[in-house]
């Protein structure tokens, strides 16, 4: 097979232009053509905490990146200072490069990011990622939808912008809704919503996975239940990142894992 040119066959990067690209998980590995053809290209990079470090150091020259995520326990960028930063450069004449964690529109404020390009009439490409429960539960052996288990799963954020959990989430629809539910940005109150999900009539024994920097190489998966779930994070040390995986379907993980290399 000859080498693919992958600046050939990925869209042109015009100047004065913004993409918005999910980086995945952190594994260079999961990254989309169209992802690794921007890093190629872009004049800037404007990037986020969970952007896998072994993705930043295909970047051949440092000075182009700009940091926008929390660093050494100092408050993150404030996100108007980045959608400004982006504005700014785009309107440099710069290709600009965002790039966040998995999925720019999952949990990821890319949408507000998109709204602010609109308003400053800037285009930009969206180049979607691997969101992290995709890459978590891949490599827990955990399929999100199995044909008899479940005809739903929903994606839901254990924290608000406030750093609380939700108060718009309906646990009760959740519950009866929804067989199997994965959780971002949950570990903190995972005490909480195990207990919400509980009283809404989620079994105490339901199988739950954690699974922390999935992709990475300190990847960490943990299997335990709804009422036991805090604990086990706690035992095991487990810190963020982690996605939160609820549901019959984290029961197949022993038998798919045994045999995922
Ligand atoms: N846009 C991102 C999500 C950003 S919100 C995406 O699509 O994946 C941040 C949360 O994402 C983290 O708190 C964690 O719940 C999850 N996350 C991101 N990267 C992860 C990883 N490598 N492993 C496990 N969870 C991850």
């Amino acid at each position: 097979m000859p080498n693919i040119d992958i600046n050939a066959i990925s869209p042109s990067f015009d100047p004065g232009t913004v993409w918005l690209v999910g980086a995945g998980p952190g594994d260079p590995g999961l990254l989309t053509l169209y992802a690794l053809a921007a890093i190629q290209q872009a004049d800037v990079l404007i990037y986020d905490a969970l952007v896998g470090k072994d993705i930043i150091a295909l970047v051949d020259d440092p000075s182009k990146l700009v940091y926008a995520g929390k660093r050494g326990g100092k408050p993150s960028s404030k996100q108007p200072d980045i959608t400004q930063r982006i504005i700014d450069e785009a309107k440099a004449g710069k290709r600009v490069l965002r790039l966040k964690g998995g999925d720019p529109y999952i949990f990821g404020r890319g949408g507000e990011e998109a709204l602010a390009l609109v308003k400053s009439n800037i285009q930009f490409r969206v180049v979607p990622g691997i969101t992290a429960a995709t890459a978590g539960a891949a490599n827990a052996g955990i399929p999100m939808t199995h044909r008899t288990e479940n005809s739903t799963v929903t994606f839901v954020t254990g924290h608000s912008a406030f750093g609380e959990v939700p108060e718009n989430i309906d646990w009760d629809a959740l519950s009866k809704g929804s067989p199997v539910l994965v959780l971002y940005m949950a570990i903190k109150h995972l005490d909480l919503i195990a207990d919400r999900l509980i009283a809404s009539g989620r079994p105490e024994t339901e199988p739950v996975a954690i699974v922390a920097n999935a992709s990475l190489p300190n990847e960490q998966v943990l299997i335990t239940t709804l009422i036991n779930a805090m604990t086990a994070v706690n035992e095991a040390g487990l810190k963020p990142p982690a996605i939160v995986i609820v549901g019959s379907v984290v029961d197949l993980a022993e038998t798919i894992s045994s045999h995922t290399l």
